[in-house]
C-alpha cells in the first residue's frame, strides 16, 4: 500500500513539528511552549531573508517579519499577511481519537490541535514564499504578522497594525472556513457586539404570594416586561430604531445566497429549531445584515424549590449583534433608552454595559481581491463567494476602518472541528492553499 504521507512530504514534517509544540496561549502553564513556538517560527522567516522582530506585552507575543519584493521593491505594494500560532486548549482528552499534539493521518485528514487553526495555514505561507523566492518571482513586499494571542482576543496584534507605517496596501488572512468542499469564500463584513447586565429591583424583600400575589410588583415579571422592549417583531426583525444604519447586502453578496446551505436543514444539523416561521426564507439576511438581540441568561428566585414567593430582585445578561453599517454608540443609546422606557412603574433598573465592538465592513472589490479570487478559482474550479459573518472579529473591524483591502478566507471546512476534539485538516488543502498563495504572491495585477 502506498504511504499516505508521500504526496504531502513538502509540508508534513514542519507541520507535525509545529503541532507538537502545545502553544495554548490561554493557559499560563504553556508559557514556555509559546516561547518554543516563537523560537521555531522566527528562524524560518529569517532563513528566507525576512527581517524579524518580536513584540511583547504582558501575556502576549507577536512575530513580525518583513520580506522585500524581488521585483521592483521600491514600487511594489506591501501585503500584510496575518496568521496565528496560538491554539485552543485540547479540552477533554478522552474525546480525541489520537493525542492532540501528535498529528496523525487518518484517511484523507490530518488530525491534531491547531492543524488548520491556524498552523496548517502558517506552513502553507512558509512553503509558498520559499517556492516564489526560488523562482525570483516575489512581486509584493510582505509584512507577516504572526499573532500569539488570537484565541484569547489579544490586543497586541491590533496595536502593531495601528502603528504600521506605511499602511499596508492589502491584507491576506488564511484563518477561516470554506462554505463546503470545493466552495471557497471571502468574508467581507462581520457583525459587531454590545452586551449588558440588567438588575431589576421591585421592593425591599421577597413576599408571600398568598398575602400579596396579584397586588405586589414581581421582579421576574418586571424583568420580562423590560426585556420585551427589545423583542423581535412577528417578521423576526428587531424594532425599527434598533435597525438604524444597517446596510443592505451588496449585489455580490446577495448572489451568494442561493449557494449557501439550506437554512432549515442547517439549523437542524446544529440540533436547534428556527426562531420563527420566516427563518427558512431569510436566515442569511438576518445573520449577515440584521442586528439581533439575545437574552443570554436570567437569574431570579429559587426555581428548584416549590416556593410560592414574589421575588424582589431579578437579573439578566443580554447582548446585541450589530449589523454592518451600525455604530456601537448610536445603537447603545437607542437600546438603553428603549430598555428604560419598558421598565414598569415601581421597578428600578440598573443597567451595566459589558463591552462592545463595532461591525466590520471591508472593501468588496480591487485588484487584490480579483487576483485572490482567480487563484482560488484555479484550484477549486469555482470562484470564492463573497459572504458575511454573523460573528465578530476586531481585526477585521480595524482593517475596515483603515480601508485596507482584505482577503479574509481560509482552507478550513465546516467539518474541520476547530476549537473541538479531533480538529482536522483535509490533506489535499495543503497543496491547494500553497498553490493559491504562490499565484497571489507572484501576481502582477496587485500593484500600486
Ligand atoms: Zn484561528
Amino acid at each position: 500500500m502506498d504511504d499516505p504521507r508521500t504526496p504531502y512530504l513538502r509540508w508534513l514534517p514542519e507541520l507535525e513539528e509545529l503541532v507538537a509544540i502545545p502553544s495554548v496561549g490561554a493557559d499560563p502553564a504553556h508559557a514556555a511552549d509559546m516561547e518554543r513556538a516563537l523560537a521555531w517560527l522566527e528562524p524560518r522567516f529569517t532563513d528566507f531573508g525576512a527581517t524579524t522582530r518580536i513584540e511583547r506585552s504582558p501575556g502576549e507575543q507577536v512575530l513580525l517579519a518583513d520580506l522585500p519584493a524581488q521585483v521592483r521593491p521600491e514600487t511594489a505594494p506591501t501585503l500584510l499577511i496575518y496568521g496565528h500560532f496560538d491554539v485552543q486548549p485540547a479540552g477533554d482528552l478522552s474525546l480525541w481519537d489520537s493525542p492532540p499534539f501528535n498529528a496523525e493521518i487518518r484517511g484523507e485528514w490530518l488530525y491534531g490541535r491547531g492543524v488548520i487553526d491556524d498552523k496548517g495555514h502558517l506552513v502553507m505561507y512558509l512553503e509558498a514564499v520559499r517556492a516564489v523566492l526560488a523562482r525570483q518571482a516575489l512581486t509584493v513586499n510582505i509584512r507577516f504578522l504572526i499573532d500569539g494571542a488570537e484565541e484569547r482576543a489579544g490586543t497586541l496584534a491590533l496595536d502593531c497594525m495601528r502603528r504600521m507605517t506605511p499602511r499596508p496596501d492589502g491584507c491576506l488572512i488564511f484563518d477561516g472556513p470554506m462554505i463546503a468542499r470545493g466552495r471557497p469564500a471571502f468574508y467581507v463584513a462581520t457583525r459587531g457586539t454590545l452586551a449588558y447586565h440588567l438588575n431589576i429591583r421591585t421592593g425591599a424583600r421577597d413576599l408571600h404570594s398568598g398575602q400579596f400575589g396579584g397586588a405586589a410588583l414581581n421582579a421576574v415579571e418586571a424583568l420580562i416586561t423590560t426585556l420585551g422592549g427589545l423583542r423581535r417583531g412577528p417578521d423576526g426583525r428587531l424594532p425599527e430604531p434598533l435597525r438604524a444604519g444597517a446596510l443592505p447586502l451588496s449585489a455580490s453578496v446577495r448572489a451568494a445566497l442561493p449557494l449557501m446551505p439550506e437554512p432549515l436543514s442547517y439549523l437542524a444539523e446544529q440540533g436547534t429549531h428556527p426562531a420563527d416561521a420566516h427563518v427558512g426564507a431569510d436566515m442569511y439576511e438576518r445573520l449577515w445584515a440584521e442586528p439581533s438581540f439575545e437574552i443570554n441568561g436570567i437569574a431570579a428566585g429559587q426555581p428548584a424549590l416549590r416556593h410560592m414567593a414574589i421575588p424582589c430582585e431579578a437579573q439578566a445578561a443580554v447582548s446585541l449583534r450589530l449589523a454592518p453599517g451600525q455604530e456601537v454608540e448610536t445603537i447603545a443609546a437607542t437600546a438603553e433608552a428603549m430598555l428604560r422606557a419598558a421598565v414598569p412603574a415601581g421597578a428600578e433598573l440598573t443597567l451595566t454595559r459589558r463591552g462592545a465592538s463595532d461591525p466590520a465592513v471591508l472593501p468588496q472589490s480591487g485588484p487584490l481581491l480579483d487576483a485572490a479570487s482567480d487563484a482560488f478559482a484555479d484550484q477549486f474550479g469555482s470562484a470564492p463567494l463573497l459572504i458575511q459573518a454573523g460573528g465578530s472579529l476586531p481585526l477585521l473591524t480595524l482593517l475596515g476602518d483603515m480601508s485596507v483591502v482584505t482577503v479574509m478566507t481560509g482552507l478550513d471546512l465546516p467539518e474541520g472541528n476547530i476549537h473541538a476534539p479531533n480538529e482536522r485538516l483535509l490533506l489535499e488543502h495543503l497543496p491547494a492553499g500553497t498553490a493559491i498563495l504562490e499565484a497571489l504572491l507572484s501576481d502582477k495585477r496587485f500593484t500600486r
